[in-house]
């Protein structure tokens, strides 16, 4: 088996109204089965969720936040207008953003963005990550994933990693249960969140900082599907997510 993972060259800064399909589909010879995993801070730029701190007027809720975490008040209101539920509040953010995932500051990022502006994630990054690759199927006549990734921390460990926020044309779970493993045990609860999997796999070529690699392209997954399929696979179900439930009874 093999897997190759390549960065696209010549990528531009992106701005409002940049079509990234094309950019893409000018700078790389794409093949059948090619997931294109492309950072969310050029899908953000591009349908212009740039937003300018000065521009955003504070709560009291988002000031008492603030003054707490010695945040920026402006930054808080933008990631409480980007939560459904604000699980713990300080002395850091985790909140369940309205698309469902839960991570810090609502995903909201002031890196590789020019000073005094910040970067929400796109509204509905599944949808994004349609949009450019329906575009790109019909530039290149390729059958073609796409994965949208943004860079999380993780609960318990340091160091942050790639993940899936958005997916097109390839699962964002596949599922083991009924296959068997090497002594015929049948598996019973295993699940692979393989859309994870392969964005940390590209995180490893686009780096955080200004390496300039927002796209890389992965081949040799076989794993394109025509179904309709969505990262809210990942989203545990509110209802069995104890961790969930104990940080609620935190803050009652
Ligand atoms: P995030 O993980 O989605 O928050 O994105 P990062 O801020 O970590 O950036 C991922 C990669 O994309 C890094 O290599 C950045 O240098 C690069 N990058 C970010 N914005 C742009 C852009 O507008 N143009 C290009 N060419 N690269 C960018
Ligand atoms: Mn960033
Ligand atoms: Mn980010
Ligand atoms: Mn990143």
């Amino acid at each position: 088996m093999k897997l190759e993972a390549f960065t696209v060259d010549n990528i531009p800064l992106i701005k409002k109204g940049d079509d990234l399909a094309e950019i893409i589909s000018n700078n790389i010879e794409l093949d059948d089965g090619d997931i294109a995993v492309i950072a969310s801070t050029i899908v953000a730029k591009s349908e212009g969720q740039v937003f300018k701190l000065e521009d955003i007027n504070p709560s009291e809720n988002a000031v008492r936040i603030a003054n707490k975490n010695r945040f920026n008040p402006a930054f808080v209101q933008a990631v409480l207008n980007r939560s459904r539920e604000c699980l713990v509040e300080s002395p850091i953010m985790l909140v369940e953003t309205y698309n469902g995932n839960v991570c810090i500051n609502a995903g909201i990022d002031d890196s590789n963005i020019e000073k005094g502006f910040i970067l929400d994630l796109p509204e509905n990054p599944d949808e994004s990550a349609e949009l450019i690759g329906s575009r790109l199927k019909e530039l290149t006549g390729k059958q073609l994933g796409v994965i949208i990734t943004d860079t999380n921390g993780r609960a318990f460990k340091t160091g942050q990693t790639g993940v899936a926020v958005g997916v097109y044309q390839l699962p964002a779970i596949k599922n083991w249960r009924g296959e068997t493993d090497l002594y015929g045990h049948a598996l019973e609860i295993t699940e692979e969140a393989v859309a994870d999997e392969i964005a940390g796999t590209a995180n490893l070529l686009m780096g955080e900082g200004d390496g300039g690699n927002p796209v890389i392209i992965v081949r040799g997954m076989n794993i394109l599907t025509e179904e309709k399929r969505t990262v809210k696979e990942m989203h545990r179900p509110d209802d069995e997510d104890i961790i969930k439930k104990g940080l609620r009874c935190l803050n009652q």
